[in-house]
């Protein structure tokens, strides 16, 4: 049972909480009464995501790295493990703190959610399927995964991060989920993280070539931000210990997603293509049957509606 708070606000501890997704989370959870310390090292995010919290005594920041040992002093009821360089460029350039993150800091927040008797939450990802064989995704599929590839320091952390969550919940019964995340997008988005959202449009912006991998026959699905936090939330207020997608099932090309974006920014600017990442998946589209039934979970936001609010974000970005 999670303990009880003294105060009649529950505590909720979110690591990472000063990147894209960790500060959209925090926001929803100020928003639903809770009580936030978000931890964070800073190495992919910005304060600038929280900046607006400060004064408000609901809300407090840690700078800590969550491969040391985790101390709150207090009550936690909930525990939202984000923590981890989460754009391919950043895990290239971060390779050891990224296999590091997933296995020794995930150890520590889940030995945190047990110390306070706390639900657990794990964001993990569609990585996990690989370059999937299967498609679209669901999960019960077990992937497709080169470990020795460079994409491997993420994709098998985030799978030793599902195992040891697993193992927590089968031998100390801890409350655990994992959400296997799909490519999500929004405002807050580094404008140099090098995913494709925050690259194409800011190229697009700034009237440079939209950069395509390969020959852009690759697939993604998209779920704007809000879509993918309510999925979550609702997950952690669920009784489900196996992993559940969320994401957007509508699929398109890398190719048609930069032609979207041309299109609604009215760029001149000119496709070029770039060789192909190493390992890139060719297709992904998350199967949300289980979301779905178990959560009456649905992705609200369109693609064009979800994509003007962040050409919006990024052109205030860009004129500062
Ligand atoms: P992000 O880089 O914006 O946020 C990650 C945050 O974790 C950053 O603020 C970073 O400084 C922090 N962090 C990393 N290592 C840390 C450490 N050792 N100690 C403390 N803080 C640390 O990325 P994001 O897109 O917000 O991703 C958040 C989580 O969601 C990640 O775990 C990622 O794997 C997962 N995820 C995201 C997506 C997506 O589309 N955004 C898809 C799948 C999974
Ligand atoms: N991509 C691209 N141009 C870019 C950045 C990415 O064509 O400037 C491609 C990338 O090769 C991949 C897809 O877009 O096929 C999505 O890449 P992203 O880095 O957003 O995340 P991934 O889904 O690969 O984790």
């Amino acid at each position: 049972m999670p303990s009880t708070s003294s105060s009649s606000k529950p505590t909720s501890v979110v690591t990472g909480g000063a990147g894209f997704l960790g500060s959209h989370l925090t926001d929803r959870l100020l928003a639903e009464g809770h009580r936030v310390i978000a931890i964070d090292d800073l190495i992919t995010g910005n304060v600038a995501n929280i900046e607006h919290l400060a004064g408000n005594p609901d809300f407090r920041f840690i700078c800590h790295d969550v491969t040391d040992y985790i101390f709150i002093p207090g009550e936690v009821r909930y525990v939202w493990h984000f923590a981890s360089p989460a754009s391919p460029i950043d895990y290239l350039n971060f390779p050891i703190p990224t296999l590091k993150v997933g296995s020794l800091g995930t150890h520590n927040s889940l030995g945190l959610a047990k110390e306070k008797g706390a639900a657990f939450l794990l964001a993990s990802t569609s990585e996990c399927y690989g370059d999937p064989l299967v498609h679209p995704q669901s999960e019960d599929y077990w992937g497709n995964v080169n470990p020795i590839g460079p994409r491997g320091v993420y994709d098998e952390a985030k799978r030793f991060s599902e195992a040891i969550t697993m193992a927590y919940h089968r031998y100390h019964k801890l409350d655990t989920k994992i959400v296997r995340i799909f490519n999500t997008y929004g405002p807050r988005m580094r404008l140099q993280d090098g995913r494709v959202v925050p690259a194409i449009i800011s190229q697009a912006l700034a009237g440079a070539p939209l950069t395509v991998f390969g020959d852009g026959s690759q697939t993604r699905s998209f779920c704007y931000v809000s879509d993918l936090i309510d999925g979550i939330y609702r997950l952690m207020m669920h009784s489900y210990h196996e992993p559940v997608n969320i994401g957007n099932p509508r699929e398109m090309t890398i190719l048609q997603f930069a032609e979207h974006i041309q299109r609604i920014v009215g760029s001149e600017s000119q496709i070029v293509f770039k060789p192909l990442p190493v390992d890139d998946p060719k297709v992904r589209q998350p199967d949300i049957t289980r979301a779905r039934t178990l959560l009456g979970w649905e992705p609200r936001v369109d693609f064009e509606e979800g994509i003007r609010l962040t050409i919006d974000f990024f052109r205030t970005k860009m004129s500062v």
